[in-house]
């Protein structure tokens, strides 16, 4: 057993003993096929979608929290996007499209609950009506289902206390828990015999040192602080930390994690049933995030937002969260210096609304006239993974990478999966299996 296995400083590290002495006898049944890193949507939906593929892989999912869905999974909108906005032909538009449909399918098909509440997208002027019709478009070259366009006077046909000069209509936009999708995923990834693994969080990889006359690639080490797994193949889909874990395995800085918060206020209970849809406004299209959105929620809430905020943690879900190492690695990375001088004047927009939350009704108000900043308080937050090059360009594709040295060709990192990857997550998950089963050879 010891030759296939790297000794560090001289020692046997201890997680690795443990393991080889809880597992099997036999080396070769205790090495997972492939670990997935990161208990988020994406990594939850790609782990099961492989295991359906091929229910004969040993295959494990680790997760550093004590919970799945811990971080953007759990914290977001729980919109089910139709597709509208994303570049006719981008693998962005179509994995959206697909993928809102297959959820769809597969709530019902699992009695997952959900509502098609539908959205309105509202311009408030002539500019903003130009944009909505290129985004009608777009929507229509998409393939989106459904859509109309909606004249001043019918508005209230669909949201009795909306107004507006023109809207799209989206029936088939709709709300879900996604922490809940993503716990279904894994909890059935676990019926096929998958393994989950929390509080297990990833602090390197290494190589096994090769058995002698074995023509099969050493086992990769996937360690963390007290426990050890070794597999053959690693994906990783980390989120906020995923460049953290490309390089550990040798790939470049680039693109950088920046993370955003998104904060969202809330209707007070009296005031939380004034509208039942989804009302968005038309994207400032210099922007990736659409703009402070009213979003009805499964539990009966009703959100409103979220901005988009500097956070000073990767997990920075209030202004009273920083993390010294990540200020630190943020002041050190130009492209942020270049995205701060480029957005110099909507940033500190942002972030006066961010604390004086009354500004943000104002906005609110343009589409529901009713509110007042008496009617909201604050509510929950969520951080953004933005990938962005040295250059300050924030990436909106998705990213991919593979490490370096002799395990990097049996590791890929999901390194931008942009939003929304919840809506998408069924078809990123059939596009991620497909990609590794052929690097993989599965
Ligand atoms: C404010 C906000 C609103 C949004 N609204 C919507 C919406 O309405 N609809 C939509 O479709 N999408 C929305 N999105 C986008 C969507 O939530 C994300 O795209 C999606 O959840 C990404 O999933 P993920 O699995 O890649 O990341 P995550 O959910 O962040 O999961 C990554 C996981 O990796 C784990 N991890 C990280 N490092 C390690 C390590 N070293 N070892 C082990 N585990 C590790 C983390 O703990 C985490 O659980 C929104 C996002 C935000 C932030």
């Amino acid at each position: 057993m010891n030759s296939s296995i790297i000794k560090i400083n001289g020692k046997l590290p201890l997680g690795i003993f443990r393991y080889y002495a809880s597992t099997s006898s036999s080396n070769t049944c205790s090495v997972y096929d492939l670990v997935v890193v990161g208990g988020g949507i994406v990594g939850c939906a790609t782990a099961r979608e492989i295991k359906t593929r091929h229910p004969d892989l040993k295959i494990a999912i680790v997760e550093k929290e004590n919970k799945l869905a811990m971080h953007q999974t759990g914290h977001n909108s729980g919109v089910v996007h139709a597709g509208i906005y994303y570049k006719p032909g981008s693998i962005k538009a179509r994995l959206c499209v697909e993928g809102m449909k297959h959820s769809y399918d597969y709530f019902c098909k699992h009695e997952i609950p959900y509502k098609k509440a539908g959205k309105l997208i509202v311009a408030r002027n002539q500019m903003e009506v130009e944009r909505l019709h290129e985004l009608f478009e777009r929507g229509q070259k998409n393939n989106v289902p459904n859509l109309e366009l909606v004249e001043k006077d019918c508005i209230q046909k669909y949201e009795p206390k909306c107004k507006g000069e023109k809207a799209i209509w989206s029936p088939w936009t709709g709300i879900v828990d996604w922490a809940y999708v993503c716990q279904h995923f894994a909890d059935q990834f676990k019926q096929m015999g998958g393994d989950v693994f929390l509080n297990f969080e990833v602090t390197g990889f290494t190589e096994c040192a090769e058995s002698k006359g074995s023509t099969e690639h050493a086992p990769i080490s996937i360690t963390s602080k007290n426990k050890t797994l070794l597999s053959k193949y690693v994906l990783t889909c980390a989120g906020l930390h995923s460049d953290r874990l490309a390089v550990m395995t040798g790939c470049d800085l680039s693109p950088r994690i920046i993370p955003f918060r998104g904060e969202y206020l809330m209707l007070n209970d009296d005031k939380k049933d004034i509208c039942s849809t989804n009302i968005y406004p038309v994207p400032d299209p210099r922007f990736p995030f659409l703009g402070v959105h009213f979003t009805p929620r499964m539990s009966g809430d009703m959100w409103l937002g979220p901005n988009a905020v500097l956070a000073l943690a990767r997990e920075g879900y209030s202004w009273k969260d920083i993390n010294i190492k990540d200020c630190i690695e943020m002041a050190m990375f130009p492209g942020l210096y270049k995205l701060c001088f480029k957005y110099f004047i909507p940033g500190m927009n942002e972030l006066i609304k961010s604390i004086f939350y009354q500004l943000s009704v104002n906005e609110c108000q343009q589409f529901v006239p009713e509110i007042t900043a008496k009617d909201v308080k604050r509510g929950p937050a969520g951080v953004r993974a933005q990938a962005m090059d040295n250059n300050g360009n924030l990436v909106d594709d998705f990213v991919f990478d593979e490490g370096k040295g002799s395990i990097g060709c049996r590791i890929v990192h999901v390194r931008n999966a942009p939003s929304p990857a919840a809506t998408s997550s069924m078809s990123i998950a059939k596009f991620i299996s497909d990609k590794i089963e052929k690097e993989f050879k599965f």
